[in-house]
């Protein structure tokens, strides 16, 4: 069976549970952390840093305003739309995603589980209070005018996944935190899984339940290079759950994986949407599948 129709006899197996990875969002303007070779690109701070001092956490927050500007502005792209599309006709248990963009559900996806979190929250590391982002971005304008003139100037700097940029050192100032509303707390972080943290175990429990209760893993756009995704998927190939892969570039999971599809992720989704729902809204169904 060839991967288009075994994806499609899949999916019509309903029960797909889908996990989505940084490739997803980069038609949407966000960027991998990973290239087509699995290379890591950038380091992230990890939360040690972060919590270790005032200055790590002015230069994380100083990158993280400007970077925040324009990653509130991406839009969910066509792959974000067919998979919505999936669920909507009820063929999918759930999506976890690894992405913090929150992109899933603006494309309409309903059952949607956050495992690294969401950068339109930020948290409090002493009270574990949140609160909105939106928030914390004019708090900062607030207390940091002079800084946020010179972001301005920042814009163009290339924005990393995790909607940071690689900012001048020498723009950042004597930055004032953001203080948490609740408890006047300056450990105040966006509400993502940073290196060096781990995903919550209850959360993890609910995620290998989804597992055990899938006909079919779906990874989409994901290399599955960091451990909190991967496990899924060995869990999945320990149950004899089917597991495909659809990303361009290298897997981690290649040796445990039923099928990899190595094509743009809009194409395949829009495909499949054909196959088993029978059409695409606002398109000429299937002329341009190309084979
Ligand atoms: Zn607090």
């Amino acid at each position: 069976m060839d991967d288009r129709s075994y994806l499609a006899h899949r999916l019509r197996a309903g029960k797909v549970l889908v996990m989505t990875g940084a490739g997803l969002s980069t038609d949407s303007g966000l960027p991998d952390y990973r290239g087509p070779d699995g290379v890591r690109r950038v380091q992230p701070m990890t939360v040690a840093e972060f919590r270790a001092g005032a200055a790590a956490r002015q230069r994380y927050w100083s990158r993280s305003y400007v970077g925040w500007t324009r990653f509130r502005t991406a839009e969910p792209n066509p792959a974000h739309d067919h998979l919505a599309r999936l669920e909507g006709a009820g063929l999918l248990a759930a999506t976890i995603t690894q992405n913090v963009d929150g992109l899933a559900q603006r494309a309409g996806s309903r059952t949607v589980i956050e495992l690294h979190g969401n950068l339109g929250r930020a948290i409090c590391l002493d009270c574990r209070s949140t609160v909105d982002r939106e928030w914390v971005q004019r708090e900062f304008t607030r207390l940091n005018p002079a800084f946020a003139a010179d972001a301005e100037r920042a814009r163009n700097l290339p924005l990393r996944p995790d909607g940071d940029v690689d900012i001048d050192e020498s723009l950042i100032h004597d930055i004032t935190l953001v203080h948490c509303p609740t408890c006047g707390s300056d450990l105040l972080k966006p509400d993502v899984v940073m290196f060096g943290e781990s995903v919550p175990k209850p959360l993890v429990d609910h995620c290998f339940d989804l597992v055990a209760a899938s006909r079919t893993l779906l990874v989409v756009g994901s290399s599955l290079g960091v451990m909190s995704g991967y496990r899924f998927a060995r869990r999945a190939a320990a149950l004899e759950v089917p597991i495909v892969l659809m990303n361009t570039g290298w897997s981690r999971a290649e040796e445990i994986a039923t099928r990899h599809v190595h094509r743009p992720l809009r194409e395949v989704l829009q495909e499949a949407v054909w196959d088993v729902l029978g059409d695409v809204p606002g398109t000429d169904s299937g002329s341009e599948s190309g084979d």
